[in-house]
């Protein structure tokens, strides 16, 4: 569940400590050690919300394990398993909002910088947390994607639980509200039915039913250690009520995701066509390696993105993107930015303890859904 920050708690920690780089001296006293990079963790919002009824939040967890020693990615994971049980984030894993046949399908991707791998699964049925199944892919085939049946059939040789519904009571009964909402003689049109069918959803937004944030909805957690080793994770149950099979940007290399571990990471939530259109994230990561700060190559992505915006059913009356898009970024040495299209939050955790901070805007006020 949602939690309050306990700040002070943190910065007590070891993982505070860790993470100054700091290491105690047989007498005691903290010794500050030289290195690369400054640790950090950046993930979405919801990476400093949700506990999963424990105390830490993803970012903390992920920022804990990782100045710990563990392995960023493993650290990274996690950290979104946290986001991934809760059903309290219905944009997410278990609980995540269904598709428009009222079926939980998941995404996931991650990267691993050292290592230059990567896995991935799109459209995956029954397993909470995608995110593992994604790095099992990574690390069990030679393949980047896996998708479907196949995914859910990998998940099961290799042990996962594989249930047969993911919905929550809650999911379950804002999927029957969308349905009860959509004219049926739109079913007869398919352009209709998807109008129909994204009005009837941003209705529900706008009445407060949904949270905007999970309406569409993701997490993505990037974070890189002291020895600059940078890797990135993206787990989401997609956009709500989507088409059966549809898979947006989250599992997808360069697009939800993209690492390279000798420049950074970058990931995104939000509207997932506008970003995979562009591969966005790998957009990002190339801006990182000419040089450009992690504020200014996000902002780069977000003005291609406003640019490829014409259609005018994605255009508010101002001429603007309907939708949100934000990405998470951090480069090898440990500086971070969060940016959006519109107003929004970012997570973040460093040796200081975990905030929630607003995120650089490219455009005025909030996402005009
Ligand atoms: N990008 C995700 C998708 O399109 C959803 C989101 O993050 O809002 O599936």
């Amino acid at each position: 569940m949602p939690v309050p920050l306990n700040r002070r708690d943190f910065v007590r920690s070891g993982a505070a400590a860790a993470g100054l780089g700091l290491t105690a001296r047989a007498n005691g006293a903290p010794a500050v050690q030289s290195r690369a990079s400054v640790p950090v963790v950046i993930s979405s919002s919801n990476g400093n919300s949700y506990t999963h009824d424990g105390k830490e939040t993803c970012v903390v967890r992920a920022f804990r394990l990782m100045t710990e020693g563990t392995d960023v990615l493993d650290a990274l994971i996690e950290g979104v398993n946290i986001v991934e049980r809760d059903p309290q984030d219905t944009s997410v894993g278990y609980g995540g909002l269904p598709n428009a046949d009222g079926v939980v399908q998941l995404d996931s991707c991650c990267m691993h910088g050292p290592k230059k791998r990567a896995g991935g699964v799109a459209a995956l049925e029954g397993v909470r947390i995608p995110s593992l199944v994604a790095k099992a892919v990574l690390e069990q085939t030679d393949h980047h994607l896996l998708v479907g049946a196949g995914a859910q059939t990998f998940a099961r040789q290799l042990g996962f639980t594989v249930e047969d519904d993911l919905n929550t009571p809650e999911s379950r009964r804002l999927w029957l509200e969308w349905k009860r909402r959509i004219d049926p003689e739109h079913f007869l049109d398919p352009e209709k039915r998807a109008r129909a069918g994204a009005d009837a959803g941003l209705a529900m937004v706008r009445e407060g039913l949904i949270d905007g944030a999970h309406y569409f909805g993701t997490i993505n957690c990037n974070g890189v250690n002291t020895r600059g080793e940078v890797c990135g994770v993206t787990t989401t149950s997609g956009l709500a009520w989507k088409i059966p099979g549809r898979v947006g940007d989250s599992p997808i290399l360069g697009a939800g995701l993209y690492v390279d571990g000798q420049v950074g990471a970058a990931g995104s939530t939000g509207r997932g066509e506008a970003n995979l259109f562009g591969l966005c994230s790998y957009l990002v990561v190339e801006q990182l390696r000419q040089g450009k700060s992690p504020k200014d190559a996000g902002m780069e992505a977000l003005r291609r993105i406003k640019a490829n915006t014409i259609e005018t059913r994605l255009l508010d009356d101002r001429g603007q993107p309907r939708f949100q898009v934000s990405f998470y970024v951090v480069n090898r040495a440990g500086q971070f930015a969060g940016v959006s299209l519109f107003e929004g939050d970012y997570a973040v955790c460093t040796a200081n303890g975990p905030e929630t901070r607003p995120t650089e805007a490219l455009l005025p006020g909030k996402a005009n859904w």
